[in-house]
């Protein structure tokens, strides 16, 4: 038995912390360059309301079809992904008595505007190693009011999407890209958000390539440009681009929305477009680090990649905690203890959807009266396990400036590794408040 060195005793039990760096360890978005600040500034005072899709609204959208390779036709910016997906669902006929399906466990908004269109949700479970959808769920899930498949490629993870367009395609479902976590990320060499009728990225601030608030549908499909088109863009734009001629008499008024995206944000997001290449590769050559550097910390199970997709920029590292390699330690008491030893982590904020009010509820409350069927909580399941158990780090950026702090993160989690039995003994005086009644 070695005895504990001072340097070695948890920080939690009042040990010298193994991460020293300052914090924040994540900032994101980065500030804007000289050269952006003066395009804002030269914006502001051009134009800032754009009817068409002139200027960097259009600028941007092209920037965008060119990072897909060109492999979608039409690009249509909106205020919020949010928006964007709105507008997907719409354009892809979701009414009521329509159901959607999605994975159980993602960020809500992804399939939450189908309630606005008075749509229902049904949720299936996600594979594990992915996080995404798992095809085997997807198809024991549907039924004839399915109309529509929506994949999220999670945390810039693709979804098993040869799979996903094979269910597709037999049961006759129009298939939705998230692609909100998963700028630049490739199925088999090719762009995420190419393969489905519709894909959006958001482009919050949070996000790979970011406008501060902002969206972007693709699409290949002319129906679903004209539609989407006239839901978020009335006159100008839905006067020149809705290409078919009955809809475009709707001109004047879209269709009673407007959702579109500031110039002011266009330009934001242009040069984060524009940064995203350098930024992508660093993510890579950090994340790489550090997955390597952990990869021997028993109570984790690293974050793995499939062999034929790219990760694309990485937008969380979520590693799973195996609580049976601390026995009496739970996920909170471990984070606690990252936590004194200087770690930004925690659990990850998105819930399983079956549990938000708005998917539990048996009745739409949009439409106070219009029944739905409640989203199961679904014990048990693969989106169970995941939201139960994963830890959310930074997603480090700048390389080789993070090495350093990607080395004492690493440190922090082998010391955890080593103090594993005094964390436990910890958790069980704890556990027992000295004032207890004996017996
Ligand atoms: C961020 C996000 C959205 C919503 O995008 P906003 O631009 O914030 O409206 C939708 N789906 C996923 C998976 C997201 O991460």
């Amino acid at each position: 038995m070695t005895s504990t060195s001072a340097d070695d005793r948890l920080a939690l039990l009042g040990g010298r912390p193994a991460i020293g760096h300052p914090r924040p360890h994540e900032m994101w978005p980065p500030p804007g360059d000289a050269a952006e600040l003066a395009d804002l500034a030269g914006q502001r005072n051009t134009d800032i309301s754009i009817k068409g899709s002139s200027g960097p609204v259009r600028a941007l959208e092209e920037d965008f079809l060119d990072f897909l390779d060109h492999r979608v036709r039409w690009a249509v910016t909106f205020n919020s992904g949010t928006s964007a997906l709105l507008a997907a669902y719409f354009a892809l006929g979701v009414r009521e008595g329509v159901d959607v399906i999605g994975p159980a466990l993602t960020y809500h908004a992804a399939l939450s505007p189908v309630f606005a269109l008075r749509g229902d949700v049904v949720l299936a479970d996600i594979d594990p190693a992915t996080r995404c959808l798992d095809p085997r769920a997807l198809e024991a899930a549907v039924t004839e009011r399915t109309r529509v498949v929506t994949v999220v490629h999670q945390w810039g993870h693709p979804a098993d999407m040869d799979r996903v367009l094979d269910i597709a395609a037999r049961y006759g479902l129009k298939v939705v890209e998230d692609c909100s976590h998963a700028h630049g990320s490739r199925y088999r060499g090719r762009p995420v958000g190419t393969f489905g009728d519709a894909a959006v990225f958001s482009l919050q601030a949070a996000k790979a390539v970011y406008a501060g608030e902002g969206g972007i549908l693709v699409t290949n499909d002319a129906g679903v440009h004209d539609r989407a088109t006239l839901l978020g863009h009335y006159r100008d734009r839905s006067r020149d681009e809705v290409t078919d001629a009955r809809l475009r008499d709707h001109w004047v008024t879209g269709f009673g929305l407007k959702l579109r995206m500031s110039p002011l944000n266009a330009v934001v997001a242009r040069h984060a477009l524009a940064a995203f290449p350098a930024r992508r590769d660093a993510r890579h050559r950090c994340l790489h680090h550090l997955g390597e550097l952990i990869a021997d910390v028993p109570y984790l199970e690293p974050v793995t990649v499939a062999d034929d997709v790219d990760m694309g920029a990485w937008y969380g590292y979520k590693p799973l905690y195996r609580p049976r390699a601390l026995p009496g330690v739970d996920r909170d008491l471990l984070i606690d203890a990252l936590r004194a030893e200087g770690m930004e982590v925690g659990a990850p904020s998105a819930p399983r959807l079956g549990t938000l009010p708005l998917y539990a509820a048996s009745e739409n409350p949009l439409f106070p009266g219009t029944a739905k069927r409640p989203a199961g909580a679904m014990t048990g399941s693969a989106a169970e396990h995941v939201e139960q158990h994963a830890l959310s780090l930074p997603t480090f950026t700048r390389w080789p400036q993070d090495k350093p702090l990607i080395e004492e993160y690493a440190a922090a989690f082998h010391k955890i590794a080593r103090q594993g039995a005094e964390l436990a003994r910890y958790a069980e005086r704890r556990a027992v408040p000295a004032d207890a009644p004996a017996g």
